[in-house]
């Protein structure tokens, strides 16, 4: 470490705290302290006067030969913890000096501006994490957990290594940015940006291609000379979604050993994606070219940032996360680059309006120069979310009237947890009658995920969740599946929520070859379907369709049912918004990349901005061009 670093710190931590050590844990330095209670007056004060001196994130963890035992430490957490909190588990971190403090109401563990918080800190000398128990219980969740506690050697390990790395010396003197697609431009899906400095190298999100299942077209350009795993510095994955995060296990496999990047619900609905695509995959005989291992270590080697937490991830870069409005926990990421002479700002997917899952995505920063921006929808405006919501209503009760069930098939992740909000919301009003809502699969895992996280969520469902106790996710409407069930499909009027959302593969297929050829049932998409899915056809209007089943036989589906779309629940800005977004974004961008879009679509979006004169350059390069930002 750095001597004046641990310097500025002796200067700025009252002498009476005894400093025992200084630490790189990652992007945060932590300091070891033989006597917290020093500090007890003024806490946060301390932390924040010494994280501005030393411009790094700061911990202040107590030294672990004052540390209470872990009976006396539980007995004191148990008395200090009001009932209300409804405490559920304490588990201890030795090697990080944590207690993990687990409670249906984290909100009163942590106490009023973490008052309690720091008292069980004083009390006990374990730094407390606390964790918010869902009322839908998670598997995943739990088995996260005890893997990174269990491995917390490793861990702590490759912190220290991290925290060497990202706080080395800056070396060049020359300075550049240079921006090369790997995957997701002039297209949709296999989303993976590299960005070089002379000092470092970060990829920015490496997703494979849902809509391909084999060929080189499914992965990103990764095998490129610029590229070698031992350099990279960072990978920051915006959201969880496959096609921005399903290649990142892949890395480890090939000898990339450092940190990832991501929010809390990004790293636990990403590993649970690539667990279930590795499961699909192998079941349809076409293997992943990873393997559950290498999720496991990618879980190891992610580091939780929060939103509009600035943090340094290489002795150039400082990256920041802002809310991007598009599922759970996604995030634009914010590149500050040496020392602020160059700023980019890569959105991931966004939605710059306000849903009824989640708040509407930031354009306002400290800083831009250089914006990549996805442009799914350039090409397209959408309905407002009540029209839609009125169309998607009125469809379902037609199908009911008639005797039949409604098909939506759903992403796992976003879009099902919108649909349910306003299915939920449209039986409690009675505009629709109660007939069974089944949502298959995986969607109950996620469910549950986002049930950890309400904080993250609209101000109305975190208000529903966390002060009425109505949530909407666990209301009585909702009957869960395991996955395809005959006697449903063939049953009684119901609604039905499969994934996946672009028919490729899953229960929602199942449901639809038996739903198919029923006149009175109904299919309705409500998310974007990638050219050459079978959704898309189905979307477009094909009546006759051969499927190949799982023992290589041709099936033919004569499609009757009826085909429905709605457009406005898109997790993505349409085309207005995407221009409101650019037009509002403060400060005004000096470049803007677009990405993420059919060829169609950027065109499209790019004729427009010329034609409104915009005051910024704009581009739109393949996979493998270069730009030079700075
Ligand atoms: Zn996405």
């Amino acid at each position: 470490m750095v001597d004046n670093l641990i310097l500025t710190i002796y200067k700025s931590i009252p002498k009476e705290a005894n400093v025992s050590r200084v630490e790189y844990e990652g992007p945060v330095v932590a300091i070891y302290v033989k006597n917290p209670s020093a500090l007890s007056d003024n806490f946060s004060e301390v932390v924040r006067k010494i994280a501005k001196e030393v411009k790094k994130r700061v911990v202040i963890k107590a030294d672990p030969s004052i540390r209470k035992s872990e009976k006396e430490t539980t007995e004191i957490i148990k008395n200090l913890v009001p009932p209300e909190a409804e405490l559920v588990d304490v588990k201890f971190d030795e090697v990080m000096g944590e207690v993990i403090v687990k409670a249906k109401k984290p909100g009163l563990v942590i106490g009023k501006s973490g008052t309690l918080q720091q008292k069980i800190f004083f009390e006990t000398s374990w730094r407390p994490v606390i964790v918010r128990e869902p009322p839908i219980h998670s598997r995943m969740l739990d088995s996260i957990m005890s893997h990174i506690v269990n491995e917390n050697d490793y861990r702590m390990r490759i912190l220290r290594d991290f925290g060497e790395r990202i706080h080395r010396d800056v070396i060049f003197k020359d300075r550049y940015v240079r921006i090369t697609g790997l995957g997701g431009f002039q297209e949709v899906g296999r989303s993976a940006v590299l960005v070089e400095t002379p000092e470092s190298k970060i990829l920015l999100d490496v997703g494979l291609n849902p809509s391909v299942s084999f060929g080189e077209r499914m992965y990103p350009r990764l095998e490129i000379d610029q590229l070698n795993l031992e350099d990279l510095d960072a990978v920051v994955v915006t959201h969880a979604h496959l096609d921005h995060s399903g290649m990142i296990p892949y890395l480890f496999k090939y000898g990339y050993e450092g940190p990832v990047y991501a929010t809390a619900p990004t790293r636990d609905i990403m590993a649970l994606m690539q667990l279930d695509a590795l499961d699909v995959a192998s079941r349809e005989g076409r293997p992943l070219p990873y393997t559950a291992k290498e999720v496991r270590k990618e879980l190891l080697h992610t580091i939780l940032l929060n939103y509009e937490e600035v943090t340094d991830i290489a002795p150039d870069i400082r990256l920041t996360f802002y809310n991007a409005g598009h599922i759970i926990g996604s995030a634009m990421a914010h590149l500050h680059i040496g020392e602020g002479v160059h700023n980019l700002v890569y959105t991931g997917d966004f939605k710059f309006a306000r849903t009824r899952l989640l708040d509407r995505a930031v354009n306002m920063f400290p800083r831009v120069d250089t914006v990549i921006m996805e442009t799914t929808y350039g090409a397209q405006n959408q309905p407002g979310r009540e029209e839609s919501e009125a169309n998607l209503i009125k469809f379902i009760n037609d199908t009911i009237n008639k005797n039949g069930k409604v098909l939506i098939p759903v992403l796992a992740v976003g879009r099902a947890q919108e649909i349910m909000l306003i299915l939920n919301n449209a039986m409690k009003t009675k505009q629709l009658p109660e007939v069974p809502i089944y949502v298959s699969g995986l969607l109950d895992e996620v469910t549950a995920i986002h049930n950890a996280y309400p904080e993250m969520l609209s101000r109305e469902v975190r208000e529903l969740i966390l002060y009425k106790d109505e949530n909407p996710f666990t209301s009585d409407f909702f009957k869960r599946i395991e996955g395809y069930r005959e006697d449903i499909a063939q049953g009684e009027p119901s609604i039905i929520l499969a994934t996946s959302g672009m028919l490729n593969g899953g229960a929602s297929v199942e449901f639809f070859k038996t739903m198919a050829p029923d006149t009175r049932n109904m299919i309705i998409f409500v998310s974007y379907q990638a050219e050459g899915t079978l959704g898309r056809k189905v979307r477009d209007g094909a009546k006759d369709i051969q499927l190949v089943d799982r023992d290589g036989r041709i099936e033919n589906i004569n499609i009757q049912m009826e085909v429905k779309s709605v457009e406005g629940f898109s997790g993505h800005s349409d085309k207005r918004q995407l221009e409101k977004f650019l037009e509002t974004m403060s400060p005004t961008p000096k470049r803007v990349i677009l990405n993420h879009g059919e060829p169609s679509a950027i065109s499209s979006f790019y004729g427009e901005l010329r034609r409104r004169h915009v005051r910024f350059d704009v581009y739109t390069p393949s996979i493998l061009e270069s730009i030079r930002a700075l």
